[in-house]
């Protein structure tokens, strides 16, 4: 049962090295760990190897698994598209939502967001490189939508999103998160505030980072494989 925690070690070696070459402090990047697939017992084990961060793309198996946690101060991250039948629940049950990519679902995130809870922390999803089937707003309307996001009251925005096409080497792979850093600095040079830049998985963090992504979301470095069929 060390796997996880062996893993967890990786992925951080994996990151501080990242850092050292990008020449930014290992400190500047979160590790989110994507436990989509897998039950509470491996969360169990992420957390006590130190882990505290998880992600969830399916908003049911995320509430079951939430519930079954509640006895662990875990922070929880949606990072699969949400649409307006599920708002309610990522409004009760996260702390972040990544995949904000609509103003209307902003607004009811934000209506139905508990007053008990502090604001739910939001990302911004970007389709950085315009697949038409992909979830995210068009890179041109990102700073409207983020300037709309910012006002509303339950929500507190903090970044962007990005899942680019997989690209076959490190140089494509930078290249591609570097349009979603630009994007970044062109929104934060308007004036809106953001210090969050989501961007990574297990086969591209060391381009993320290179780019400047403050946040990875690891899954399959940390849990494994999970079955062909789960995107
Ligand atoms: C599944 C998923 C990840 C993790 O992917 P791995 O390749 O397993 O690290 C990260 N981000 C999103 C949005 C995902 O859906």
């Amino acid at each position: 049962m060390t796997m996880i925690r062996d893993n967890l070690q990786r992925v951080h070696a994996r990151i501080a090295a990242a850092c050292k070459t990008a020449g930014r402090g290992a400190d500047e990047v979160m590790l989110l760990a994507v436990s989509k697939t897998f039950g509470p017992e491996a969360v169990r084990e992420a957390h006590a190897a130190g882990q505290r961060a998880f992600g969830e793309n399916y908003i049911q198996e995320a509430v079951d698994k939430i519930g079954a946690l509640r006895d662990l101060p875990l922070e929880w991250h949606c990072i699969g598209p949400i649409q307006s039948n599920k708002t309610r629940l990522v409004a009760a049950h996260f702390d972040w939502a990544h995949t904000v990519d609509r103003l209307k679902i902003a607004q009811r995130l934000s209506e139905q967001r508990p007053a008990g809870l502090p604001p739910l922390q939001v990302c911004i999803q970007v389709n950085i490189d315009g697949g038409a089937a992909k979830s995210g707003v068009a890179p041109e309307d990102a700073l409207a939508l983020a300037r709309d996001v910012a006002r509303l009251p339950r929500l507190q925005l903090r970044g962007l999103m990005a899942i680019p096409e997989p690209a076959p080497d490190f140089v494509a792979q930078k290249n591609l998160h570097a349009r979603t850093r630009a994007l970044f600095d062109q929104i934060r040079e308007a004036g809106v505030a953001l210090d969050t830049l989501s961007l990574g998985m297990t086969a591209d963090l060391e381009a993320a980072i290179a780019a400047g992504s403050t946040l990875v979301r690891v899954g399959t470095a940390i849990f494994g494989g999970r079955p062909a069929a789960a995107p």
